[in-house]
């Protein structure tokens, strides 16, 4: 059979996402699987989020605002910016899919850092593009000179993923900003910001003040990590207003459903959660660095919730035979290691518990 599917749709191999914890009781049998791979909040949603959702329940026979008003007004006055600066997406994974929608196609490049969010090349391959993935250095940081460098007269996009996925590492003020200053006008910045409410650096870059300085300038945000609600798929660019006005054009107009809206307006509010969130990721980061060095087993410093860790092949296997799922990075070439989520105290503590035991099993 041949359908005339497109040759760059044909090709591209499908994310891989992280292995639902159902999967592995049904595999193994187990009752008590600990997911530390897809850098969920292990404290859930905000219950403000909870009631919103069930508040609203009674209303999903409506079509949701298609201009999400609400939450549209919410999120400008609280990062004062204009109402037309913000787009709205299902997942920022959307968001990212609607800027190669608006800019790149056949023939075009976009520029982004390797290991970093699998998405990249795969949106930009599926708009046709070529994906051009510059290395980290041997820090697994950005290497921002090399990016500037790999950038072409046919580059219509670069990446900057801070903190990067799946390194847990940032680029400081500095570095990031004389990256910037260097861009040619003509090159849009997407500057993926997911996990930018776990930062704990003091010179993290404000890359907010870039797209009031630079046209062609959106960073990207989401509610599914510190917030919350993976399960619901909201993000956001706030963008300078001809970059949104772009990807306004490139939007269908019911692209966050209804829930979404009113959960992510709750959980905006909750200060209380999010900084709670915060506070247990920290601790957890702070007990797993500690006991993974007391093993031996090399831990990078993290800006995120989730920290890179090598200890050697196969310990993805390995940990699932004991009902801990991590992520694996050999898609990156990387066997030796894992991206491991920071979970709660007890999950954390049951990761740790069943890396020792790996240890032990392989000597
Ligand atoms: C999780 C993640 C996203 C996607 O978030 P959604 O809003 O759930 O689509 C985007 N970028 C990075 C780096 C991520 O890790």
């Amino acid at each position: 059979m041949s359908l005339p599917v497109k040759p760059h749709v044909a090709s591209l191999e499908p994310y891989q996402p992280g292995k639902p914890i159902e999967e592995l009781q049904r595999e193994f049998g187990f009752e008590d699987v600990v997911k530390l791979a897809s850098n969920e909040n292990p404290l859930g949603p905000s219950p403000k989020a909870q009631e919103a959702i069930l508040a609203a329940a009674s209303r999903v026979h409506r079509y949701p605002d298609g201009a999400s008003y609400a939450l549209r007004e919410e999120l400008s006055s609280r990062l004062d910016v204009d109402a037309g600066q913000l787009v709205f997406g299902c997942g920022c994974d959307e968001v990212f899919e609607l800027a190669a929608k608006a800019y790149v196609g056949p023939g075009d490049e976009v520029v982004f850092a390797w290991p970093s969010f699998a998405m990249y090349p795969i949106v930009t391959k599926g708009m046709g593009g070529t994906p051009v993935a510059v290395p980290l250095t041997s820090d697994f940081v950005h290497d921002l000179d090399a990016m500037r460098a790999a950038i072409t007269e046919r580059t219509r996009a670069v990446v900057v993923c801070n903190p990067n996925n799946p390194t847990g590492t940032s680029v400081g003020a500095e570095a990031f900003d004389a990256f910037v200053a260097s861009l040619p006008d003509d090159v849009v910045l997407l500057v993926d910001e997911a996990y930018v409410e776990y930062a704990r650096r003091a010179d993290f870059p404000d890359a907010l003040t870039w797209v009031r300085r630079r046209p062609g300038t959106a960073v990207l945000r989401t509610f599914s990590k510190i917030y919350g609600l993976a399960g619901l798929r909201v993000g956001y660019a706030v963008a300078d207003p001809e970059l949104a006005g772009h990807l306004e054009r490139a939007r269908h107009p019911f692209n966050v459903n209804l829930l979404a809206e009113e959960a992510a307006l709750a959980a905006l509010s909750d200060d209380a959660h999010v900084a709670e969130s915060r506070r247990v990721n920290e601790e957890g980061a702070e007990l797993l660095t500690r006991e993974l060095g007391a093993l031996g087993i090399p831990v990078w410093p993290t800006d995120a919730n989730y920290l890179l860790a090598q200890p050697g092949p196969g310990t993805y296997e390995a940990l699932l035979a004991k009902g801990v799922i991590v992520r694996p990075l050999a898609g990156f070439g990387m066997p030796e290691y894992v991206r491991i989520t920071i979970g709660l105290p007890a999950e954390n503590e049951r990761l740790v518990k069943a890396l020792a035991e790996c240890q032990r099993e392989r000597s």
